[in-house]
């Protein structure tokens, strides 16, 4: 009889390691509230820490004598809910990561160690009493306080501060006359903002999006949304939230960590009803908290975050969107290594309510998926109102004299442009000053010791830095080897701004990247320089590729398109058109035509022929033409085994072992390349290698990698090294 036999726990404990631990019930706690999402404190080593329970079961590989007792229960109820509790250990099995670990990446830093649950802030409603009062003479604030409240129905702690400022004192009198009262509301339904009015009326291919989209209402369904850049796609999101708010459900909206700006924020609060929890990693704990919370609660109509909001409960989940879904950021690079995009994908086949992809650029994972008919294809063609793409042209650098970077036609065009009244984009993805360091005379280039990389030439501070290890260092005056003059070789985003100071002195020029954008509002100030029209020359990184509009751009430059045609990654030429294309897209948002440049030495180049020709989708096909022929994603399933050590031969000799070891599980479906040197070997100060698993059938490498990964936790050869697995990965260094 189970009943007779003890309890045993299984737990998701918060340390390193690929697996389930179990515990005993700790004494006098009735196992039956113990619900599978609850947080507990255990035992664990010599030390104690904090885990999520799995299950409760009656079996243990382990002897009961041996099993620990949980130390306390945190939580009355469960922190997770059942899709969540699926979803997080789908995603321990998926990525084959240490469960644990996962648990703690899902929850909010403040709820990672033993503190409740945080409860609903108080709401504030008038009294039966204070429903009939008649109008309050001499309190004229407690009066309009009293309106406030009335108009409202009731209001959060939360909410007042922003309505009504220093709402307190007369708050407490219009208590102390049993006018209002405090009450707990908690799971209510979403708190109806100001109706916002819609004034976009849809354009023929947006309302056939909602159409076909909405058709999904209540069931798992996979749309990707294919619009050119500024054809809308965000209001097509929109107009899909206020549908499924109007029925009282909630909507999680993902973005790309650069795309949430402020300017969206503002979109989404103004434009749709129901208050809005933002999650994103520059929020303090304490915020994160609180847009968590008013998730998990339902009183958020909206979830709007970045990669790791995906992981956010919700009440009453009703569509999933993730924006710029070809975006690298929704991958976690390090840790644990989840792909944002995919769980999205999964959660919304878990709670059965559709999830669309939206981009210009699709994957090209996306676009297969659309293509084999997996996803539902959902176009945008064009832009509303008549507004043109911009033309694209290329310039050939071996043709034209350049002067910074800057060839001849591009330079007249800037001038022409800037006449008319425009404003111009040089998209530049390098900042610094020059990306090296030259000797004239012995040929001596400034090198990190610590990475095969170049040291990048920062003029304004008069240092040396690597941009890989952040090392920094003040610029030699001489050759070190032969004392002759150094010269700082090629272009980075500050030497040209200083260039087109002096080309065009009349003429604002602004810079951004990470550099110029450090301090904190500089990027703000910086975008309101060129929406204001004070500067009309702006320069900059891939930080100006998505998310801000530019409405008076009307000619794009980018600078040096070689940079991604030549990459080492099989990835390098789809990221390349992405950008081409993102950056493209930043012009003639307004009424004027836009024009865009691309400077590249290698004019005749298929890939960018077919982009400028015939446009992102026709780059796509041959593109996959090409995955295909090579046998790489979609067409295959990848997996990637680094190590890293400070001696060059233990990275090898790990994956040497770990090579032999997969050979003997393989079932010959998996191929398996390598151990090799990473493409940048040697980086901050350690030697890097890789093993990579390339299979045809997904399955294959799944029936590989569990096994394999409990033989490499006992290597031997894996105590010198620092090893980490990712599937499928996005970064191939
Ligand atoms: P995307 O998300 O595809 O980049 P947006 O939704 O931001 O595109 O739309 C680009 C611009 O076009 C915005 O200024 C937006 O207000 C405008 N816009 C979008 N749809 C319409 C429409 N149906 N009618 C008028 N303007 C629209
Ligand atoms: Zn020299
Ligand atoms: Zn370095």
């Amino acid at each position: 009889m189970p009943g007779n036999r003890p309890v045993i726990l299984r737990v998701a404990v918060n340390v390193p390691l690929n697996r389930y631990f179990d515990y005993l019930c700790p004494p006098g706690y009735p196992s039956n509230r113990l619900l599978p999402g609850m947080r507990l404190k255990v035992p664990f080593g010599r030390g104690k820490t904090i885990g999520v329970l799995l299950e409760t079961t009656h079996t243990s590989e382990l002897p009961l004598s041996r099993l620990k007792r949980v130390l306390a229960v945190i939580d009355d109820e469960p922190v997770f809910d059942e899709v969540l509790m699926k979803l997080l250990r789908w995603s321990a099995d998926y990525f084959h990561h240490a469960p644990g670990e996962v648990f703690a990446t899902a929850l909010p830093a403040l709820l990672r160690g033993s503190r409740p649950l945080p409860a609903a802030p108080e709401h504030w409603c008038a009294t039966p009493l204070g429903q009939a009062a008649e109008p309050l003479k001499g309190a004229s604030r407690q009066q309009a306080l009293l309106e406030l409240l009335l108009e409202h129905g009731s209001l959060s702690e939360s909410e007042l501060p922003a309505l009504f400022k220093g709402w307190r004192p007369s708050m407490r009198a219009l208590q102390a006359k049993g006018l209002v009262e405090r009450r707990i509301i908690e799971r209510g339904p979403p708190i109806p903002g100001p109706e916002a009015p819609d004034d976009v009326s849809l354009t023929g291919p947006q309302q056939k999006a909602v159409a076909e989209i909405g058709a999904h209402d209540g069931r798992f369904a996979t749309t990707l949304l294919f619009g050119v850049t500024g054809s809308g796609k965000t209001e097509v999101y929109l107009s899909l939230i206020r549908r499924l708010l109007a029925s009282g459900q909630q909507a999680m909206v993902l973005v790309p960590e650069i795309g949430l700006t402020p300017q969206l924020i503002r979109r989404f609060r103004e434009r749709l009803p129901g208050q809005l929890a933002v999650l994103h990693s520059g929020l303090a704990d304490g915020q994160r908290l609180e847009a968590w919370r008013m998730a998990r609660s339902g009183e958020a109509a909206i979830v709007l975050g970045t990669r790791s909001a995906v992981f956010t409960p919700m009440a009453r989940p009703g569509l999933i969107i993730v924006d710029e879904e070809h975006d690298s950021s929704f991958k976690q690079q390090d840790g644990f290594r989840y792909s944002a995009r995919d769980l999205a994908i999964v959660r919304a086949r878990l709670h059965g309510i559709p999830v669309v992809l939206g981009s210009a650029t699709p994957s090209l994972e996306s676009f297969h998926n659309a293509q084999t008919g997996r996803y539902q294809l959902c176009e945008l063609p064009e832009r509303p109102g008549n507004v043109a793409q911009p033309s694209m042209r290329i310039v050939d650098l071996g043709a034209h004299r350049s002067d910074h970077g800057l060839a001849t036609p591009s330079l007249m065009a800037m001038h022409a442009h800037l006449e008319q009244g425009g404003q111009v984009l040089l998209f530049l993805n390098r900042r610094g000053f020059a990306p090296a360091l030259f000797c004239t005379e012995c040929g001596w280039v400034a090198g990190c010791d610590r990475c095969d990389a170049r040291m990048t030439v920062h003029a304004a501070k008069g240092q040396l830095r690597c941009h890989h290890c952040d090392r920094r260092c003040a610029m030699p005056a001489h050759c070190p080897q032969c004392r002759e003059q150094l010269i700082p070789v090629g272009q980075g985003t500050q030497r040209v701004e200083d260039f087109l100071r002096r080309q065009f002195p009349d003429i604002g020029v602004t810079r951004i990247d990470r550099d110029s954008t450090r301090r904190k509002g500089s990027l703000p100030d910086k975008l309101d320089e060129i929406r204001s029209g004070r500067s009309r020359i702006l320069i900059g990184t891939q930080m100006l590729a998505k998310g801000h509009d530019f409405p008076d751009i009307s000619l794009v430059i980018v600078m040096d398109a070689d940079q991604g045609l030549f990459g080492t990654d099989f990835r390098s030429s789809e990221r390349l058109a992405q950008i081409v294309t993102q950056v493209a897209g930043r012009a003639g948002r307004a009424q004027r035509p836009g024009e865009v440049l691309i400077q590249t030495r290698f004019a005749k180049h298929p890939l960018l022929l077919d982009l400028i020709r015939d446009g992102y989708a026709a780059f796509a096909s041959d593109a996959l033409v090409e995955r295909r022929a090579a046998g790489w994603p979609p067409y295959s399933h990848l997996a990637l085994l680094r190590a890293e050590s400070p001696s060059q031969d233990d990275a090898r000799i790990f994956l040497e072992a770990a090579r032999h070891e997969a050979e003997k599980i393989c079932d010959g479906g998996t191929c398996l390349l390598g151990p090799a040197p990473a493409p940048m070997e040697k980086r901050a100060g350690r030697f890097r290698a890789q093993l990579l698993l390339q299979a045809s059938q997904r399955n294959s490498l799944r029936k590989l990698l569990g096994p394999w990964i409990a033989k490499l936790e006992n290597l031997p050869q894996r105590r010198k090294v620092r090893w980490s697995l990712d599937v499928d990965p996005v970064d191939m260094f």
